[in-house]
């Protein structure tokens, strides 16, 4: 086992340790970021002896888990779905005692509002402005992109993607679409409902990654449920039949902030918070850390569990890097910003479907909460790709009331009926820069195998080192991982 006497032996032989010292704090690891990978990574490494400090530059836990207090209670504006595979988020609950619900959130009737067209997904088949050929005809357009992904998929295991058999998949969704012979109108569609950063910017194999393990979710569940009338590509269609207590899909009863609270609070005062870092020093032996506010932490490791887009913003010195620093200096991220509202069911006025997609600056209106007839329902506007990053530059202040005036120039029946919950850009939060990390087409054959390698002595973990799992299972999956290579390391 590694001793903290062996660790400042071996800092000070390597020089890390400056005349600034002894005023320095030292550990045996300090980890950057207290979301779900690194507030993982903390507790199993306390688990097992170890000395940690976790430095979060923001004044809360959590990360991409953010619950936001309203008016209308505790919304969720990151993550907020666990599904039934989720061993280590379900386990963490269990653990800390928090309670899982049935999601409350279907999303109502989907259309589309193209070329300043409504369409009806019933009747887009025969529609004029229907330019699409053979099979592709009767395929929704906000279903174009999810369902040409999934057609081509040859990934069977979750790992499949990094696997070198595939790596002629290392294309763009565009590429793909054009080498299987799509009409031009069915990659158009796709670039506007295609998940991902967009059809140009993202490997296919960072898609089929996130289908692939999605499958293995389902596989949890009380046999594949029907979605041949699926007119959305947002998820699971919710199975409410109980599998092992859960149904498909759950939430943490008062929001799934909850988590990272709980997870942060066995770790005591090691999280310290406000504490953004701004430089890293790496050496074969040790590390140090400064922060904005200019303390310095010392460790025998030191574990990055922060995204690349703000880690790149990082100054870090010492021998040059593996291919990790080609990952933290191009792995490109998405966006969405999402407005969060309680509207009166105005579809109800003007006939048209609750739920749309825009080929618009909007983006897509989500009507929520199908069980709630003619009283007020929960909606959200929900841009991504191209929509998302327009949106971050107009700034929050500008943004909202673009995107309300956009709704009601869209549909007046609207007028009058919305009210504002609360909102959120995570291209536009500067401890997130984005709100997951994608893979551009080449970058799966280029680092994504090899990335994981040690920098000196900084490890890596955040849901952008991901092998097998997806979305906050991924963090924790991360988290774990470099906790255990710092375990075998320390010896
Ligand atoms: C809108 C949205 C919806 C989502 N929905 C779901 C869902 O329903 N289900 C699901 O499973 N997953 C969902 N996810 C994904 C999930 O939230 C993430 O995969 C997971 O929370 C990422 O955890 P992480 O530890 O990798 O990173 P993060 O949560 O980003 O943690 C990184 C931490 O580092 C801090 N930090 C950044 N820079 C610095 C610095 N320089 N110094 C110190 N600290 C720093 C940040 O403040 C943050 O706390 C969603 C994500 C978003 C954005």
């Amino acid at each position: 086992m590694f001793t903290r006497r062996s660790f400042l032996a071996a800092s000070a032989a390597a020089g890390v340790l400056s005349k600034a010292a002894l005023a320095e704090e030292a550990t045996d690891v300090v980890i950057i970021g207290a979301g779900l990978s690194g507030l993982n990574a903390a507790n199993l490494l306390k688990e097992q002896g170890f000395k940690t400090i976790v430095l979060e530059g923001a004044q809360q836990v959590g990360g991409r888990v953010r619950t936001h207090q309203t008016a209308n209670g505790p919304i969720d504006v990151g993550a907020s779905q666990i599904g039934r595979s989720y061993a280590r988020v379900i386990d963490a609950c269990l653990q800390h005692g928090l309670k899982l619900i049935p999601e409350d959130r279907d999303l109502l009737k989907f259309g589309a509002h193209y070329k300043d067209t409504w369409i009806d997904n019933a009747t887009w088949s025969s529609h004029p402005l229907n330019k699409t050929e053979g099979e592709e005809r009767s395929i929704p357009p906000l279903m174009m992109g999810s369902r040409l992904v999934g057609k081509y998929n040859p990934l069977q295991n979750i790992d499949d993607w990094l696997d070198p058999k595939f790596a002629d998949y290392d294309v763009s969704l565009r590429t793909l679409l054009r080498q299987k012979g799509h009409s031009a109108q069915a990659i158009e569609l796709a670039a506007l409902s295609s998940p991902g950063i967009s059809i140009d910017e993202t490997s296919v194999l960072r898609i089929w990654q996130e289908e692939t393990r999605g499958n293995l979710d389902r596989r949890f569940g009380a046999g594949k449920p029907d979605e041949s009338h699926k007119d959305h590509p947002f998820g699971e269609v919710h199975n409410r039949s109980i599998v092992n207590g859960l149904t498909s899909t759950s939430n943490i009863e008062g929001g799934c902030h909850l988590l990272p609270l709980a997870m942060s609070k066995p770790l005591g005062d090691a999280v310290r918070l406000n504490k953004k870092v701004v430089h890293i020093e790496l050496s074969s032996t040790g590390g140090a850390v400064t922060c904005a506010d200019g303390s310095r932490y010392r460790g025998r490791f030191i574990l990055s569990a922060i995204p690349f887009t703000v880690l790149r913003k990082v100054k870090i010195s010492g021998p040059s890097g593996p291919s990790a620093a080609q990952a933290i200096a191009t792995m490109p991220y998405a966006n969405t910003a999402r407005l969060y509202l309680t509207v009166d069911p105005f579809w109800l006025d003007d006939g048209l479907p609750p739920s749309f997609s825009t080929d618009g600056p909007l983006g897509m209106f989500w009507g929520i909460d199908n069980h709630k007839g003619t009283g007020p329902h929960r909606a959200m506007i929900v841009l991504v790709g191209q929509t998302a990053r327009e949106i971050t530059k107009k700034g929050v202040e500008q943004a909202v009331p673009f995107l309300l005036a956009e709704l009601a120039r869209l549909r007046p029946a609207s007028a009058g009926k919305v009210r504002v919950n609360t909102y959120k850009d995570w291209g536009a939060d500067p401890l997130q820069l984005g709100c997951g990390f994608s893979l551009a087409p080449g970058q799966v054959n280029s680092f994504a195998r090899t990335m994981l390698e040690p920098w000196e002595v900084m490890h890596f973990a955040g849901e952008h080192t991901r092998r097998n799992d997806f979305g906050m299972e991924s963090a924790m999956e991360s988290g774990e991982r470099a906790a255990i290579e710092i375990m075998n390391r320390a010896g």
